[in-house]
């Protein structure tokens, strides 16, 4: 039996169903398409004039969480993506694509970010629209605060992804200002409005996880609990290998973030979006109690794996009943 949800029934409010558009966000996203194409932009939009749904993105920022960090944290976010790159030094420093990999770590020893990976660049997770010629992606994943992002869907939760997002900024502009300084031009691509790819699939092939029941990458150490930022270049990095951890199996037979999800938005089974078989999350069903709760983010904390020490034991126990399974 699952746990009775505090959140259920759920009511939209009707002012923000008011804005809505014609034409359905799962539609945007491809759901039910049995052919290939370049992701759309749904949602975060740099403008949200040229997105169907940007009046219910304008109308997010008009729900007051009644705490300053929202304001400061975005404050601090615009400040840093406003600061400029240093100039790409004459002479492209040479190293071998393994040490060029290995030399992002530093940016985990410093503490900007968790985890780093690199995976070469992949057309199809360009927006429709977008253009982008360099070869490597890399990816840089920060964690979230557990004990704040269980708080979720209180206001504390989303401050606590604002300033992941803030984070994630941060490493993306450190990580390109390096390359530059190493010859190498670079592009930080950062979130929410990161409108040049879709960071979801890059992320997962360089080895930062599996997509979980919930529209999310699970990775064993942080599980749901993290943003990701990225760093476009033709530095030639070596990639990090995909990994696999029995995560989509697991999800197949869980349904805890589907239970939790207060508007019921997360669905069952995999669905056919854009020629791939994926989980996916009803955008349409999402949306209002995301933007009436800055965010939301139940599905992220409820989701065992985010728990702090159970990811990893849960990816040992399951590598070894694979083993014995053969
Ligand atoms: S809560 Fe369960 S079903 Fe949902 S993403 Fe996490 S492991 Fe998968
Ligand atoms: S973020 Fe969306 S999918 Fe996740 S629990 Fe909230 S409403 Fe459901």
């Amino acid at each position: 039996m699952p746990r009775p949800n505090p959140y259920r029934p759920y009511t939209p409010d009707p002012a923000q169903l008011a804005l809505a558009p014609d034409i359905s966000g799962n539609e945007i996203n491809g759901l039910g398409d049995a052919a290939r194409r370049p992701p759309s932009i749904v949602y975060w939009a740099t403008n949200p004039d040229d997105i169907p749904h940007g009046r219910m993105q304008k109308w997010f920022y008009t729900v007051d969480p009644g705490s300053p960090e929202f304001g400061v944290e975005r404050a601090k976010r615009a400040a840093i993506y406003a600061e400029p790159l240093p100039p790409v030094a004459p002479t492209p420093a040479e190293r071998s694509p393994e040490s060029w990999t290995a030399a992002l770590e530093q940016f985990v020893d410093a503490g900007l970010c968790e985890k780093v990976g690199v995976a070469e660049m992949n057309s199809a997770w360009l927006f429709e629209g977008g253009a982008a010629s360099e070869t490597r992606v890399i990816i840089a994943g920060v964690q979230h605060d557990y004990d704040r992002i269980a708080t979720a869907p209180e206001p504390e939760a989303g401050a606590e992804v604002m300033v992941q997002y803030t984070r994630a900024t941060r490493v993306a502009k450190e990580i390109a200002a390096w390359l530059h300084r190493e010859g190498w031009a670079a592009r930080p691509v950062t979130g929410p409005m990161a409108t040049t790819l879709t960071m979801i699939p890059a992320a997962i092939e360089a080895g930062f996880g599996e997509l979980g029941k919930h529209g999310s990458i699970i990775n064993p150490e942080f599980g749901a609990s993290f943003r990701l930022s990225a760093v476009l270049t033709d530095a030639p990095f070596a990639p990090t290998p995909k990994q696999s951890h029995g995560i989509d199996a697991f999800c197949e037979a869980c349904r805890i973030c589907e239970d939790a999800c207060p508007p019921y938005a997360i669905l069952p089974d995999k669905q056919t979006v854009r020629g791939d078989e994926k989980w996916y999350v009803d955008f349409d069903k999402c949306l209002p109690f995301f933007n009436e709760h800055q965010g939301c983010g139940i599905c992220i904390a409820v989701c065992p794996w985010s728990r702090p020490g159970i990811g990893l034991n849960l990816a040992a126990k399951l590598a070894r009943k694979a083993g014995r399974e053969g």
